[in-house]
C-alpha cells in the first residue's frame, strides 16, 4: 500500500541544503498530496511534521529524519516560536528541510508566521499549497463547498483563537448573515457558543449542518444534523476533533453525493435533495 509512486517525467525543483519547503500534506489521505509534496518527501534530510499529518505519509521519506512538532489547538503559542526557530537552526546546519503541515499551510495553520520567521532569519523558503480540510474533507463527505443552487459565497472561519477561546474579535452576526455556507475549523470545543451565536443572528434552527471528523482518513465519520441540534448531537455522539463543521443547505447534497457510501453499496437517499424538480443538467 505504501509503495511510493514515481513522479512523472519533468523538471522537478531541487530541495537544496539550507532551504525550508513549507508544504501542505492535505487532510489525511496520502493520495491527496501534491506532486511537489512527493518531490519534497523524496529529497528531504529532515521532515518536521504536525499532529494532523497522517504518519503513513512519512513512509515516503524513509531517508529522512522525522521530527514531530505537534501542537494542539488552544495551547499557548510559545511553542510556535520554538518550532520556527528549530526550522531556522536546521536550515542553518545545511539540511534540506521539509516542514509538513496538515491541509494547506496557509489556512489556519500558522504557516505565514513560520515562513515570515524563516525569511527574517535569511532562510530561503518555498511554499507548497495543500488541499485544505474545509474543502477536501467536505468533498470526501459528499458535500460540495459551493453549489450553484445553494451558495454564491462561502465563509471559512476558525472556532477558536490563539488563547483557545471563541474568537471574540469575530462579528458572528456578520458572519451569520454574510454567506449561505459557513465552514468552521476548530469548532468542536465551542460548538455550543458558535451555534447559539448563529441562531441569535437569525440562522434557522432547522438549517442543515454536518460534522466531518478525521476526514479522508480510514476513521472518517460524518454526522448530519441541524443548527439547533448540532451541539447536543455532537455531545451525544462522542465525536472528537479534528472536525470540520459545515452550516448550510449544501449539506443536503450529501443525500445524493455520499460517494463513499455508494462505493460501499448504499443507494443514494434522494436524487433531488434540493427539490429542484428537474434534472441537474437542466439549468
Ligand atoms: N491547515 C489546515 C487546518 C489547520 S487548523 C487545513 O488547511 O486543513 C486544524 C483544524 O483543521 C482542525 O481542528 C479541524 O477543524 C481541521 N482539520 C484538519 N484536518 C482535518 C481532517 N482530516 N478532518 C476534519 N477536520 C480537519
Amino acid at each position: 500500500m505504501n509503495d511510493s509512486p514515481s513522479l512523472p517525467n519533468g523538471q522537478w525543483p531541487e530541495l537544496l541544503p539550507g532551504w525550508v519547503w513549507l508544504c501542505g500534506a492535505g487532510p489525511g489521505d496520502s493520495g491527496l498530496l501534491t506532486l511537489h509534496a512527493l518531490n519534497a518527501l523524496r529529497q528531504a534530510d529532515v521532515v518536521i511534521y504536525d499532529a494532523l499529518v497522517q504518519e503513513d505519509i512519512l513512509n515516503w521519506a524513509p531517508q529522512a529524519e522525522h521530527v514531530y512538532a505537534g501542537k494542539r489547538g488552544g495551547k499557548p503559542s510559545a511553542k510556535q516560536r520554538d518550532i520556527s526557530l528549530q526550522l531556522v537552526d536546521m536550515a542553518k546546519e545545511g539540511k534540506r528541510v521539509l516542514r509538513l503541515k496538515g491541509g494547506d499551510p496557509f489556512v489556519f495553520g500558522r504557516g505565514g508566521e513560520e515562513a515570515q520567521t524563516l525569511v527574517q532569519h535569511g532562510v530561503p523558503v518555498r511554499i507548497i499549497p495543500g488541499i485544505s480540510a474545509g474543502i477536501g474533507g467536505l468533498a470526501y463527505a459528499g458535500i460540495p463547498v459551493t453549489h450553484r443552487d445553494v451558495n454564491q459565497s462561502v465563509t471559512f472561519v476558525t472556532g477558536h483563537d490563539q488563547s483557545g477561546e471563541t474568537p471574540s474579535s469575530l462579528n458572528w452576526r456578520a458572519i451569520a448573515q454574510g454567506s449561505q455556507v459557513l465552514v468552521i475549523y476548530m469548532g468542536m470545543k465551542h460548538v455550543e457558543r458558535i451555534s447559539t451565536a448563529l441562531l441569535d443572528a437569525g440562522r434557522p434552527a432547522d438549517e442543515p449542518c454536518a460534522v466531518v471528523c478525521a476526514a479522508t482518513t480510514p476513521d472518517q465519520q460524518v454526522l448530519e444534523t441541524t443548527l439547533g441540534r448540532m451541539a447536543s448531537d455532537i455531545a451525544n455522539s462522542g465525536l472528537e476533533p479534528p472536525a470540520i463543521l459545515c452550516v448550510g443547505r449544501s449539506v443536503l447534497m450529501r443525500q445524493v453525493l455520499d460517494w463513499q457510501g455508494m462505493m460501499a453499496g448504499d443507494s443514494p437517499r434522494n436524487l433531488d435533495p434540493l427539490g429542484r424538480g428537474r434534472p441537474a443538467e437542466a439549468s
